[in-house]
């Protein structure tokens, strides 16, 4: 058993730290009784102490498995100018660096070795030629094709416990939701982990779901009186990335674009740029990010919507680390949602992904309190609403909407159910383009019942309906939006419907368009 005081005292004198943060003693002493361990912390949390202290203050060699081949450098450089002898193995490396490793592993003169998930085949002989103490494997979720950052070499780690039974292993992971939490511990052979659940409740970080729609008018708009702050703004596309950086640049502000297409170079010049506070904002692909120790990050936009929770929740967890408050922003678009639902079923297992995907929508046409959404989803209850979210700054007012319903869902029957949510949306507004004229829509009694509500306003008012599960979108079937068992309550029994009033709650929210 390890003393208080000689942890405390190992914390301050190598992290320069006087207390732990939340849940890190408990790991650290869990760690100490030989237990196997899964640590569930947000990004920022401070996972990494939890087994780089054990690690120094253990007899042998803690390895360490981490994804990031690319940043093992810098983990290890930090890590010696703290003062900690420690070193990695990777594939990229001379033979001379490699052996001049393994006698250091000999004379047990290392205590923190990273190795890539790629390379385990150092592995075993980094065992036989050393006393290791501690198996830690950081970005657990890689593991799981369940997860939204699957890697295919973290599979082979379950070799490690299978060979190595008595070797205590610390999995930690940002990744909660709990099917993903139990295909950890089954694929790395720790049926018998501790598990220790952090709150993921960033209340510094403010949440807001805005339209998308100018949205580069709206960042201009944001961005005043935010100049010189750092911030990241995550884009679907490399393109995208781009166009924003230019158009960013444009109007006088320091942004840069990152993403995979970079040269390794490139890349970690735009990194350190943005970490000296050289440059002030990335427009970046979600490639962005991983491992990035950056405490003043002051706001996050995302640019399109995420494809899940997980990677939402960890992207905007990118902003506020230092716990000052924090804004961060979220654009929602339907035809993002069309497109990762593409991506979604184009991928290995589509239901799953279209599951989480249709989380991350909800979250976004939330009408109330966001955290509470986001929180639940990782398994979290809070007992009130945050007043730190756009909803529960802005709640919506609600109106008698069953007639704007009954004419939605009419419209939605007399289409036979044949259309997506624009058609339905032309023909309640009594739009004349080709495609309507062509099918001879306008003959038909619905056409233009609705014309005085805008095209947005409509598109807001249909997802309410989805939501509230009177209408429902034929995924497989070209979108097209079909009629729900419930729906006949609205259209022959009167049933009425409330709706959230989306021109008031717009009106509110939109932010005044700077020049
Ligand atoms: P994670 O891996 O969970 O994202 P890190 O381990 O990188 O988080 O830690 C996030 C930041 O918090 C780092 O800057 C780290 O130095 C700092 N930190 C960790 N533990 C403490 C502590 N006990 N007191 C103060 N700062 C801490
Ligand atoms: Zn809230």
């Amino acid at each position: 058993m390890v003393e208080e005081a000689k942890l405390i005292g190992t914390l301050k004198e190598y992290f320069g730290y006087d207390s732990f943060r939340p849940q890190q003693r408990e790991i650290i002493k869990a760690v100490f009784e030989g237990r196997d361990n899964l640590v569930i912390m947000p990004t920022g949390g401070g996972k990494s102490i939890c087994f780089q202290l054990p690690a120094i203050l253990l007899p042998g060699i803690t390895i360490v498995i981490s994804p990031l081949i690319a940043l093992m450098k810098d983990q290890v450089d930090g890590l010696t100018a703290n003062g900690i002898s420690a070193a990695f193995l990777n594939s990229s490396q001379k033979e001379q660096e490699q052996q001049e490793i393994f006698r250091k592993i000999e004379k047990n003169e290392i205590k923190l070795l990273y190795v890539a998930p790629e390379s385990l085949q150092y592995v075993d002989a980094v065992f036989s030629a050393g006393n290791i103490s501690l198996i830690a494997i950081d970005e657990a979720h890689c593991i799981s094709s369940w997860g939204h950052d699957f890697r295919p070499a973290y599979t082979q780690l379950g070799y490690l416990k299978n060979r190595h039974p008595e070797t205590p292993v610390i999995a930690l992971t940002a990744t909660a939701d709990k099917a993903t939490r139990q295909d950890i511990c089954d694929q790395l052979n720790i049926p018998h982990a501790t598990h220790h659940l952090s709150s993921f409740d960033r209340k510094n970080l403010s949440l807001e779901v805005r339209p998308g729609t100018k949205k580069f008018e709206q960042i201009l708009a944001f961005l005043k009186g935010r100049k010189s702050e750092s911030g990241i703004i995550y884009c679907l596309s490399r393109k995208n990335t781009e166009e924003l950086a230019t158009k960013l640049q444009e109007k006088g502000y320091k942004a840069e674009a990152y993403h995979a297409g970079l040269s390794h170079n490139e890349r970690i010049q735009i990194q350190e740029d943005f970490i000296n506070d050289s440059n002030d904002i990335i427009c970046a692909t979600i490639a962005f990010g991983m491992g990035i120790d950056k405490s003043n990050v002051r706001w996050v936009i995302h640019y399109n919507m995420p494809k899940n929770l997980e990677g939402y929740y960890q992207e905007i967890g990118r902003a506020g680390r230092d716990g000052l408050p924090s804004s961060t922003l979220l654009f929602h678009s339907y035809a993002d949602v069309v497109q990762l639902q593409k991506f979604a079923e184009g991928s290995g297992n589509a239901e799953i992904q279209l599951a989480k995907l249709e989380r991350m929508k909800q979250y976004s046409e939330a009408l109330s309190c966001r955290r509470r959404i986001l929180l639940s989803y990782f398994g979290e209850i809070i007992s009130e609403d945050c007043g730190n979210c756009d909803v529960c700054k802005n709640p919506p007012e609600f109106f008698d909407g069953t007639i704007l319903a009954q004419k939605a869902l009419s419209t939605v029957y007399r289409l036979k159910e044949q259309e997506p949510i624009s058609m339905v949306i032309d023909v309640l507004r009594g739009a004349q383009n080709a495609q309507v004229l062509e099918k001879g829509y306008q003959g038909l009694s619905t056409y233009g019942i609705a014309s005085d509500v805008s095209w947005r306003d409509w598109q807001q008012y249909i997802i309410q309906l989805i939501n509230q599960g009177y209408l429902e979108i034929a995924f497989h079937d070209q979108n097209k939006i079909r009629l729900t068992s419930l729906a006949k309550n609205v259209l022959f029994e009167q049933e009425k419907v409330s709706l959230a009033d989306v021109t008031q709650a717009e009106l509110k929210k939109q932010p005044v368009v700077a020049e």
